[in-house]
């Protein structure tokens, strides 16, 4: 691939602040980004244009394709039909089979099994009577997700003895689901890998992630030597993930850390709030190393700045905190733009680097 220089326009489809992020990275590389989305969000303030169009508009996406060099994307849960569209007109990375595979949990399952990797014990269930069938073979405590569209613990429903499980499938709505054994985890943690257009790939120092409530709270680095231990292993799997999707950008990959080494949870083929420390904790961020990627730039140093690196992710009203944060000087505060500070939505994170 001959790398797309520096003045060209970059597409992003969605408006978050995962785009938000990348557009400020790629404005400091001298790329100018064009946001795609069905509404105006975070992303927006940054970019230079913003096409507002339904990611089933065939005909809105390629006209939004013909002004880009290359096209990107902050979430996963676009058709791929949307990606057709839009790579008839431009170069579109990560690409289809990333998405399509991140996008859904049993496919992703089953491709971290082929290339070596271990899930929780899951099955594929799409009736009331395969989560029987399901729950004999994987047992209970388990968790009912469903195969696509769940994010931030929505979409899921724990199951801990057969009693629930007319409960769990009604939660679900009848969708298509994955039905998963609980993991006695010591730790979660997360490989962030980024693979260039050369097929090189590097990944950051792991990141030791604590949920609350099924929503990122915070990322540390470095992560306990328990993690630490498990990481390789890890990352030998993201590795092979990558290169079996051909992918281009940053993948991440979510494990448990257990007693019988890393179990694998998801992953998304994309930059991830468990890789926003890098803006200020490696030498170069997850973002702008996306866009390095997709570019078909080199790749950048993911190296520590500093001897340790703290994610706080600043939920609903934790936001409100700001001036306090400013106030300590040496804390890093990143919001958002976002008007409405919803319970359980992300309105901005603080990053703090110890030396
Ligand atoms: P997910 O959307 O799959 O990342 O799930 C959100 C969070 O729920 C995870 O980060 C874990 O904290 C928890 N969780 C999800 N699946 C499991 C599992 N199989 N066993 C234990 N905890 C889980």
């Amino acid at each position: 691939m001959n790398a797309i220089p520096p003045g060209s326009t970059i597409g992003i489809l969605g408006s978050g602040q995962l785009g938000r992020m990348l557009a400020v990275a790629a404005a400091q590389l001298g790329y100018r980004c064009h946001i795609y989305a069905p509404e105006s969000g975070p992303a927006c303030d940054i970019a230079a244009a913003f096409t507002q169009g339904a990611y089933d508009d065939a005909a809105a996406l390629a006209a939004f394709a013909q002004h880009c060099q290359v096209v990107t994307y902050e979430f996963e849960n676009i058709e791929p039909a949307a990606i057709d569209a839009v790579a008839a007109h431009a170069p579109v990375a990560p690409g289809r089979a990333s998405l399509e595979t991140a996008a859904h949990r049993a496919r992703e399952k089953q491709l971290a099994e082929e290339c070596g990797g271990v899930p929780a014990p899951w099955r594929r269930v799409t009736s009331r009577a395969e989560l029987n069938a399901a729950l004999d073979a994987v047992g209970t405590p388990a968790i009912l997700k469903t195969a696509t569209e769940g994010y931030d613990g929505k979409g899921q429903a724990r199951i801990a003895s057969a009693t629930d499980a007319d409960a769990a499938w009604a939660a679900v709505a009848g969708c298509e689901c994955v039905l998963e054994a609980m993991v006695a985890f010591t730790h979660e943690f997360s490989i962030l890998l980024v693979r260039g257009a050369d097929g090189t790939s590097i990944t950051y120092p792991p990141p030791h992630n604590v949920h609350e409530g099924g929503i990122l709270a915070r990322s540390s680095v470095p992560a306990p030597d328990t993690v630490v231990a498990q990481a390789e292993a890890a990352a030998v799997l993201a590795t092979r993930l990558a290169e079996r999707l051909g992918h281009v950008g940053v993948l991440t990959c979510e494990f448990f850390a257990t007693k019988d080494g890393p179990v694998f949870n998801e992953m998304a083929p994309r930059v991830h709030n468990s890789g926003h420390w890098t803006i200020e904790g490696a030498v170069t961020s997850q973002f702008e190393n996306h866009v390095r990627a997709i570019c078909g730039l080199p790749l950048g140093s993911t190296a520590l700045t500093g001897a340790a690196v703290e994610m706080t992710n600043l939920i609903g009203a934790d936001a409100d905190a700001w001036p306090a944060l400013l106030a300590e000087g040496d804390t890093h505060l990143h919001l958002y733009g976002k008007h409405e500070a919803r319970p359980g939505r992300k309105m901005g994170h603080s990053t703090r680097v110890r030396r």
